[in-house]
């Protein structure tokens, strides 16, 4: 996936610092790479296709002195025009004076073009980023930070830019509109700017996390930050050095990578099939729907799966007014079940061979029922099987606790339910409302990753004096509470049990005292009140509660927080929560995290 990189030289040697981050984001996929190295009236470009390691054997042959003051470093993922060197960032203006490099994708490039074309510009490539470079060029002003903020007004899209110029060689300008971007310090008073926080280890151990909308203007060692044209000013906030420490770039287990990759595999998911810009949805599969009059789905999965469908569940009815129906394949397969022509039977499974969902496909088939996969691994039994399908592209998950795959199905399920819900005549502010906010999902888990993660491994270490645990939750919520159960009692091997909120006075309510503590998932939704009222109920039998919210509202003994989101979307955050909770439980009570024990990555025997 695409990313970008900023450093502004003290102490490190340049071109090691940008190779190092160049090849800490290479698991994530990218078509080719590039980097410039500036100084005042010199800029050396090296640009390579494909493999980071095909640009290392170019940059042997070139020497990079302390002269050069800063580089920035780029991976493509191409949107606009083929993977070849010209398209390859970083790009330039017709004078060779403006570089910069650039994530996602300008959307009115085309109209921009045009008239940069009758002005007289030309192009050498065919991205939408070069269009920014003549842009910048065509609107030149006394500094840098004032051409760039003259320009943004004309951009349409979602982007993060990091632009220098000889012109203004002490200055450099970096921009984030929908896309991440973090400014790294350190001790030394070095500054980074960078796609992704977690690729800054070992350099900074201090950030500012952008929002969208922010320009910032470094001049010489300093900076200033605007946003609508005003200065602001950010927290520099601490970064969890322990988990961003450089020899731990290799994650000690690939459960936690794996929970780290979840907001690329999310964007993963959306590209190409969620046009954030016209706010509409594509994909093969939704085609095959069309041809269907669909008047009831049933879900069928098994344990993990079995929550994202839950989610999904409730999705259809309140998006799309749709009756559903979910099954646990291990228990489906016992049932004597009819099959309606306007039923479609939906399966769901990471690795696509689960056997209990493939013996009620099998099932629903001999009857005649229509069948849709949602499965990660391309040529598996229920991809080929089923009549139609999406894959969740979630690549491949090694930790036996699923992370990724689940955000992934969600976020494939949704899809098909907002793809659903617009033909059944949502109202489209809401409808636009709610693919606005999916854009932002990937930066709020980020914000979760980054943020809170300190705050929920704090707590996760005093849980384990414990032995007994809820998870509750309503609604949306229930679950995710089922699903953070589940990952808790997988890789602690600690007992806890997921209950409907409301469903503690029918019995549980008996187990609580101070020695079996809470989760109480309770974002600002709907359900908000009601939580507060189980909150109560549970502390009145001296029960301890972590809550996890992000409301001030309500309190619990231990409280993380999240960021705030549409309503049908909390459950892409607080799953993030649960995931790490359970996992730094774990990790302190020094279990086989990836591999727990009596279980397998797939479940393929009866
Ligand atoms: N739209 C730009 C291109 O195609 C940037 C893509 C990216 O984010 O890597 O070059």
């Amino acid at each position: 996936m695409c990313g970008i990189f900023w450093y502004k030289w003290k102490t490190h040697n340049i071109k090691d610092v940008l190779l190092t981050w160049l090849k800490r984001l290479e698991y994530r996929g990218y078509d080719s790479a590039g980097m410039a190295f500036l100084k005042k009236w010199e800029v050396k470009v090296v640009k390579a296709l494909g493999k980071v390691a095909n640009l290392e054997e170019k940059l042997r042959n070139i020497t990079i002195d302390n002269s050069f003051e800063a580089g920035m470093a780029h991976t493509r993922w191409a949107t606009h025009g083929g993977v070849t060197l010209e398209n390859t960032h970083p790009h330039w203006d017709s004078g060779q004076s403006i570089f910069l490099v650039h994530n996602w994708i300008i959307e009115n490039f085309k109209e921009l073009k045009q008239e940069l074309t009758k002005k007289g510009y030309s192009f050498y490539s065919q991205t939408d980023t070069e269009v920014i470079a003549k842009l910048l060029e065509d609107n030149k002003k006394d500094t840098l930070l004032k051409t760039v903020e003259s320009v943004l007004p004309l951009l349409e899209g979602a982007y993060a830019l990091l632009i220098f110029s000889k012109d203004f060689p002490d200055e450099m300008v970096a921009v984030r509109f929908g896309s991440p971007l973090v400014i790294g310090f350190n001790d030394q008073k070095e500054i980074f700017f960078s796609s992704d926080t977690q690729a800054l280890a070992g350099f900074a151990d201090k950030v500012i996390f952008l929002d969208d909308g922010d320009v910032v203007g470094v001049k010489g060692n300093d900076f200033v930050i605007k946003s609508n044209g005003k200065l602001i000013s950010k927290a520099i906030e601490k970064i969890d050095v322990e988990s961003l420490k450089a020899e731990k770039w290799d994650f000690p287990h690939y459960m936690l990578k794996e929970i780290f990759e979840q907001p690329e595999v999310l964007k993963n998911v959306f590209r190409g099939r969620v046009d954030f810009k016209s706010k509409t949805l594509h994909a093969d599969a939704f085609r095959e729907l069309d041809k269907l009059d669909i008047q009831r789905i049933v879900f069928i999965a098994s344990w993990t799966s079995y929550h994202a469908w839950i989610v999904a569940a409730r999705w259809f009815e309140d998006l799309v007014g749709l009756d559903t129906g979910v099954e646990i394949g291990s228990e489906f397969v016992y049932k004597n079940f009819k099959v309606k022509p306007t039923d479609l039977y939906v399966f769901i499974s990471q690795s696509g061979e689960t056997a209990d969902s493939i013996e009620a496909l099998k099932l629903v088939q001999a009857k005649g029922g229509k069948t849709f996969g949602i499965v990660n691994v391309v040529w598996s039994t229920i991809a080929r099987v089923t009549d139609m399908g999406m894959f969740t592209r979630a690549g491949t998950e090694v930790g036996v606790a699923s992370t990724k795959a689940f955000v992934a199905q969600l976020g494939t399920l949704l899809l098909v339910a907002l793809y659903l819900a617009y033909k059944n005549g949502i109202a489209k502010p809401e409808f636009d409302k709610i693919i606005e906010d999916l854009a932002a999902i990937p930066t709020k888990i980020e914000e979760i990753l980054y943020r809170e993660n300190a705050n929920i491994k704090d707590i996760a270490y005093q849980l384990v004096d414990y032995y007994n645990f809820f998870f509750l939750g309503r609604h949306y919520q229930l679950p995710i509470a089922m699903e953070g159960s589940l990952k808790f009692k997988e890789i602690t091997y600690l007992h806890s049990e997921a209950y409907p909120a409301w469903e503690l006075k029918h019995g549980p309510l008996a187990l609580i005292d101070e020695k079996n503590p809470s989760i109480l998932i309770a974002p600002n939704d709907l359900m908000l009140e009601h939580n507060i009222s189980t909150l109560e109920e549970v502390r009145a039998r001296k029960g301890k509660v972590v809550v996890i919210t992000d409301s001030q509202a309500i309190k619990g003994d231990w409280n993380i927080k999240i960021p705030s989101t549409n309503r049908f979307l909390y459950p892409f955050l607080t799953v993030v929560v649960s995931q790490l909770l359970a996992y730094h439980a774990a990790q302190k009570l020094w279990r086989e995290i990836d591999k727990p024990r009596n279980l397998a990555k797939s479940v393929t025997v009866k």
